[in-house]
Formats: structure tokens, sequence, C-alpha cells
């Protein structure tokens, strides 16, 4: 097995097992090999991982943020040098091009310890003062750790999950305990590798490897403090109320259906070059994407031949080959689900504009490949419309004017992102503004840069990743008042 790591769990500063857990493969989806066999922890490795994470955190939150970024920034530099290898790694796992994760994954990662370890020196309280009729007395805030963290990832950006959650935590002076998805567990272990070369003590940022089960156990454990997870929508549900029993704190990173909005005045060759990478990047299995795409009567057509035409040209194949622009999905029954929607889709009365089938990719022919997929005339109530699909599936809906874009574009139960593209800069301001979504985009779409807060609304999850706004998720302010006079008491 090309991709076995050591052991499957790290705890503590190293690699441990307990073959008594649950069995597991980890697939690459190009050929259906097995890259590596691993166990779900038990609940004894659970509760190993508590003590080491609880026993670091004491000690990693009495450094001045100052040394704590250090280590961060020196994991980013670390990450960066060994990028070409966690990105093979992550190719393997994923399925996913080599020509993006060699861009995308570790890449964003890095940049996230980098830039959180560059602000660790800087979190803190305020101080103000209550003026003469308070005798001079006044009170400032301390911005405290949460202590033991947990991070439940999903399978599409594995290592990048990793690094969004930990680099905050850390940054505030929390543990971490990580659960990556079961479907790709290997990367997140190279990141605990990489934070110890850096220099994080033992038991910092923890992997424990397993299902759904363990994911519950970190959710309810009274030993920690905080929970995030990226996911579905049905996860978030319940890890929110796993939760609620011992009033942790959550970060819900869940799904979404997001409108890409196009207006008659649009760059069409821009608008086109976006919703693309806003449906087939990744295979389009990204949370942001922009898979209800909104394009306005008048340029329909001249939409619909542009994105045909270079549909079209995607070049399928090993994802370990540069030249490869687009891999199989994730697994067998994300192939499964994909090609079950496009039935749907097709039987709903939708217009195949393209793809609409699973592909075969010759030299692969164990691979699950699927067709990049363009319907359009779809209408909101079908169920490519509705629900998220998380495959290379774009669905073109047409609209007429702007009051009634705005509408259909928020009748969903997610709000995870929205963009617009059009040339009047007043009406892209006044759309953006209507749309109920997290994060936006104006004339571009799924940029991330870790400066700007990530994150959605309604079902879509509750608070923000990445920026300064992640600080606040994995931290808490404590209020000293400070009398300078007497007690004033009538007792
Ligand atoms: P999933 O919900 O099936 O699993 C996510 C993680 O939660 C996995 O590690 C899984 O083992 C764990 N889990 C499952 N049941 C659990 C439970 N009861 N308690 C605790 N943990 C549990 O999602 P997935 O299939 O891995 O990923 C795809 C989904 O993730 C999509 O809906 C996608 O939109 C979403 N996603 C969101 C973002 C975002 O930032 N908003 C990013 C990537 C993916």
């Amino acid at each position: 097995m090309r991709a076995q790591p050591k052991a499957s769990h790290f705890i503590g500063g190293e690699y441990v097992d307990d073959t008594a857990g649950a069995a597991f493969e980890s697939i690459y989806s190009a050929t259906g090999e097995v890259i590596a066999k691993l166990h779900s922890a038990t609940p004894a490795i659970i509760e190993r991982a508590v003590e080491a994470a609880r026993a670091a955190q004491i000690q990693w939150a009495q450094l001045s943020g100052a040394e704590r970024g250090r280590v961060l920034r020196r994991a980013a530099d670390i990450m960066r040098q060994k990028n070409r290898e966690l990105s093979e790694l992550e190719t393997l796992d994923t399925g996913k091009p080599l020509q993006e994760t060699l861009v995308a994954d570790a890449a964003s990662g890095a940049d996230c310890l980098e830039y959180f370890g560059c602000m660790a020196a800087d979190i803190g309280g305020s101080q103000m003062d209550l003026g003469a009729s308070a005798n001079g007395s006044f009170f400032y805030t301390r911005r405290e750790p949460l202590g033991v963290c947990a991070g439940i990832g999903a399978w599409n950006y594995p290592v990048q999950i990793a690094s969004w959650k930990a680099a905050p935590a850390l940054a505030c002076g929390n543990a971490m305990i990580f659960k990556p998805s079961e479907t790709t567990p290997l990367t997140a272990l190279k990141l605990a590798e990489i934070l110890m070369e850096a220099g994080a003590p033992a038991g910092l940022f923890n992997v424990v490897q397993g299902m759904g089960d363990v994911g519950a156990a970190l959710s309810s454990h009274a030993g920690i403090a905080k929970v995030s997870v990226t996911g579905s929508v049905p996860t978030g549900v319940k890890v929110m109320s796993g939760a609620a029993e011992t009033l942790k704190k959550v970060t819900l990173e869940l799904g979404g259906k997001s409108p890409l909005i196009v207006f008659s005045d649009a760059d069409i060759t821009n608008a086109v070059s976006a919703a693309m990478l806003g449906n087939f990047y990744s295979t389009g299995q990204i949370c942001s994407n922009g898979t209800r795409v909104f394009v306005h009567r008048d340029v329909l057509d001249a939409f619909l031949v542009e994105v045909s035409r270079r549909a079209a040209k995607i070049t399928l194949g090993d994802p370990l080959d540069e030249a490869t622009q687009m891999g199989p999905l994730v697994s067998g029954t994300q192939y499964d689900k994909v090609l079950a929607y496009m039935e749907q889709g097709k039987a709903e009365g939708a217009r195949l504009v393209t793809g609409g089938e699973a592909a075969h990719v010759r030299a692969l022919p164990h691979g699950y490949f699927v067709q990049p997929t363009v319907f359009a005339d779809v209408t909101d109530e079908m169920t490519i419309a509705r629900e998220e699909i998380f495959g290379p599936v774009m669905c073109v809906l047409t609209f007429d004017d702007e009051a009634e874009v705005l509408e259909r574009a928020n009748a969903t139960q997610f709000g995870l992102a929205a963009g617009v593209f059009t040339r009047d800069i007043a009406r892209a301001h006044r759309v953006i503004a209507g749309l109920k979504a997290g994060t936006c985009w104006i004339n571009t779409y799924n940029l991330t840069p870790v400066e700007m807060p990530f994150g959605g609304s309604k079902r879509s999850g509750i608070g923000r990743e990445n920026s300064r706004a992640a600080l606040e998720h994995y931290s808490e302010l404590k209020s000293v008042y400070v009398e300078m006079g007497d007690v004033d008491s009538p007792y």
C-alpha cells in the first residue's frame, strides 16, 4: 500500500494504533487501489487524545503569543517545503488532480498557519476607564483560550480543513484533536508531524481516525470545550445537539446550493470562467460552489454556447499527471450519488447541454469519473436545483429581472455563498446586500484568501473561519473590574 501511515492515530507527539478499532481503507479513486488501511479510534484512544491535549494546552497557553506564533510560522514554512509530497498524498487520498492540489490544498494550509502565526502576538484584550464618578476605576478584558478543541473534517479539502481549524485554535492558546473524514484520513497526520517538527509540544495537535461515531464522541465529550465541523447539514445538526449536552461552543461549516447571478451587462467570458470554476474545480466537490447559475434571458444563448464549448475541452485523466484538469469523484458512493442526480435532472425535464453520464478514461477503467455536466432550463422546483449534488453538475436557470432573481436566489434553506456578475456597480452592491449568504463575490467566484472571513448563514452554518473573525470563535473574553476606591455598600 503506497500511502500507508506508520499508524492510524497521532497522539501525544507520536503515532499510535489500537487494532481493536474497526478497520477501514483509504482508496485512490482513480484506480480503486487500496492505498492505506487504518483503524477507527476506540474509546480508549479518544481518552488518550483528550488527556494528551489537556496536558499540552496548559503548557502551550503559558507561552507568549509571539512564541506560539513562531511555531505556527515555522510549520507554514515546512508545509511549503513539503508541498509536492503533501500534494501527491492529497491527490492519492482524494482523487483531485495534482494540477489543483499543488496550488490549493497544502498551499492554502500554509497560508493559514502563517497568517495566524503572524497574528498570535496581537491577540489580547482592551482596557477602559470608568471615570471620576467611579473613583477612577477601570476594567480590562483578557482574551483567553477555550481549552481543548475538536475539529472534524470533510473529505474534499482534507489538509486545508485541518489547517483552517488548527491554526486559529493554536494561535489562541488551545490544543486540538482533529478527526479527518474516514474517506481521506492521511494528510492530517502529516500536519501533526509538521507541527511537531516546527516545535509544538507533544499533544498539542492530535489526530484520531474514525467514522461519525468518533466525531459524535468528540462532540459530546466533557473534556472538550469547542467543536468545529466541516460537513453536511445533517451532520452539523447532530454535532450541535451532541455539543449541547455540555454547552460547547460550535463552528459549523456546512453545505450549500449557492446562486451565481449573471446579469445581461456582464462580461460573459469572465462569467463563464467563474461558473466553470465554481462548478467543475475539484470535480465539483466544493461546498461554496455556485451550483445554481441564474443567467439573464438576453445572454442565455451566448452563455450556453461558451460554457459547452469550454466544458467539452476539459481534460479528464490520471490525477497524478499534471496536465489532467479533472479527476474522478472521491469515492464509489459519491459517484453513484452524482450519477443518480444526473438521471433525476433528465427525468424531471432539465435540458442536457453537455455531459450527463459517467466518463470513461481508457487507462483508468475503475476510476469514478463523470462528465462535466451542464443542464439548462432548470426550474426552481427541480431536485437538482434544490439539493446539494457535490459533483460537476452546473444547473443553469433563466431570469428576467433583478427583484425576481433575488427572491429566487434566496429561496433555499442554505446560505453559504453567492456571486453576482454585472458591470453596473450600484446593482452589484444592491444585489449582494439582498442575498442571504455568508460569503459573496462580485465579478469572480470561490476565491477564499485567508484574510477574508469564510462561512455560511441560514442552515449553511454558524461562525466564520479564517480572518480575525476566527479568533473570536477560538477564545473568550474575561472581563476584570478594578476598583480604585472604597466599596460603596448600604450594609
Ligand atoms: P459528512 O457530513 O458526511 O461528514 C463530515 C465529517 O463529519 C466526517 O468526518 C464524518 O465522519 C463526521 N461525522 C459524520 N457523522 C457525524 C456525527 N454524528 N457526529 C460528528 N461527526 C460526524 O460530510 P462529507 O460527505 O465528508 O463532506 C461533504 C459535505 O461537507 C457537503 O455537504 C459539503 O457542502 C460540506 N462541506 C462544507 C464546507 C464548508 O466550509 N462550509 C467545506 C467542505 C465541505
